[in-house]
């Protein structure tokens, strides 16, 4: 049987969300947690984008040393022979790579006004896919955007045209969040049927449907055969009203009616490793957790009305349909309420010592703690925002590696 395989995108479209970064550090923090959750790629960044280089670099080497592993990083560009090129003058050693563009008449018409057509929309997939192969992309996912406004039957000769030049993957992007389960169902089955190619199923949540829309594009495409990819972000940020939330696409999976026990994953999820994931993402973008949010909100757990809260003490099940425990939670959190040491830009080496000495860091010398003081500070800058334990020990670990993201030389 056909598997369903995980890849986040909070690293490319959870970072172009209007009023939302990440540093290159908090990027590659969110990496090392989805590698650890049981993600099976991470799109990480834009290979064309001068300030990404260094960040997807040094990202690439802790996958080689690995650290990310296995994890995949991936690349997102335009549908370009130029773009393709670019991609592997600037991150030479990148592997796996979903090129994009447009498919639907009204954005062939309303973006490009009459200078493509179909037919020249389909030639430079097909170009740069053949490029993307030749410069030794090991596997490549070919996205329609807007698929969900494209005639189908323009997508099935898409996807065919991309699986014949090479590419790995047909990734159909619902864009605007139009699709419902059932529209989605049948076009994302049609097409896997038609081009016998496994799909990416990337849904946004206009009208409120991505994780419905994802879980039936999924099944669409297991019942035709195929693999299926759910694209999904943490916590469901993304652009407008986000993407598909991770958690619920694996809770959905996993532990619903129709699917527990029937759909087996590409690659095994570690479940309780998803609060963390989930907390430090809204940490990262500054982005509160919604109350009510499946599994990781404040109230997913709690219980007040009298029939409820005496059910749940009785036995659990009886108003939970999955334990908090699984998902990493119930451990208590410590807040500090008197003297605070933090990080920050103009940290100095005492408090810095302080810190990292409450850790059980050591260094080697004096000159040792200096240098890594001095990343600290650097990333503090990038940041914005005291760092967190695990972002230190990250920095004291990986003092090259850190030196690298941290770099960014405009205009060169
Ligand atoms: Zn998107």
């Amino acid at each position: 049987m056909a598997k369903v395989f995980f890849i986040d995108v909070t690293n490319r479209d959870g970072v172009q969300t209007a009023r939302l970064s990440l540093s290159k550090l908090q990027k590659t923090m969110i990496n090392i947690y989805l590698n650890e959750f049981g993600v099976f790629q991470s799109e990480f960044g834009f290979p064309t984008t001068s300030h990404e280089t260094n960040y997807l670099r040094a990202n690439l080497e802790l996958a080689r040393k690995g650290v990310l592993k296995p994890i995949r990083l991936s690349g997102w560009i335009r549908a370009t022979t130029e773009d393709v090129e670019k991609t592997f003058e600037m991150v030479p050693e990148i592997q796996y790579l979903n090129i994009s563009i447009s498919t639907s008449d009204q954005m062939i018409q309303g973006k490009f006004k009459g200078r493509k057509s179909r037919v020249d929309v389909l030639e430079q997939m097909v170009d740069a896919v053949k490029v993307a192969k030749k410069l030794g992309c090991k596997s490549i996912g070919v996205n329609a955007e807007d698929a969900s406004r494209t005639s189908i039957t323009f997508l099935i000769d898409f996807a065919r045209e991309a699986k014949e030049a090479g590419a790995s993957r047909f990734r159909y992007c619902d864009t605007l969040g139009f699709d419902d389960p059932f529209t989605i169902y049948e076009t994302i089955g049609k097409v896997a049927a038609e081009a016998a190619i496994p799909v990416e199923i990337h849904c946004h949540g206009d009208l409120g449907m991505a994780v419905a829309n994802s879980i039936a594009g999924a099944k669409a495409t297991i019942d035709a055969g195929q693999d299926a990819y759910i694209n999904t972000t943490v916590n469901g940020i993304g652009e407008r009203a986000g993407n598909a939330d991770l958690l619920s696409c694996v809770l959905a999976l996993t532990k619903s009616s129709g699917f527990a026990g029937k759909y087996e994953l590409g690659r095994k999820v570690t479940l309780n490793k998803a609060y963390k994931l989930a907390k430090y993402a809204s940490f990262a973008f500054g982005v509160p957790i919604p109350i009510s949010q499946p599994g990781v909100g404040d109230n997913a757990f709690a219980h007040a009305s009298g029939i409820h809260a005496d059910g749940v003490l009785k036995d659990p099940e009886n108003y939970e349909l999955y334990n908090y425990a699984e998902l990493g939670r119930g451990e208590p959190e410590l807040v500090e309420t008197g003297r605070m040491i933090c990080s920050g830009e103009y940290s100095g080496i005492s408090g810095f010592s302080h810190l990292m000495g409450k850790m059980e860091v050591s260094f080697a010398n004096a000159s040792e703690a200096r240098k890594i003081l001095e990343l600290v500070r650097y990333a503090n800058v990038e940041a914005q925002t005291p760092l967190t334990e695990e972002e230190l020990q990250f920095i004291a670990k990986y003092p090259d590696i850190t030196k690298k993201l941290l770099t960014l030389t405009p205009l060169e």
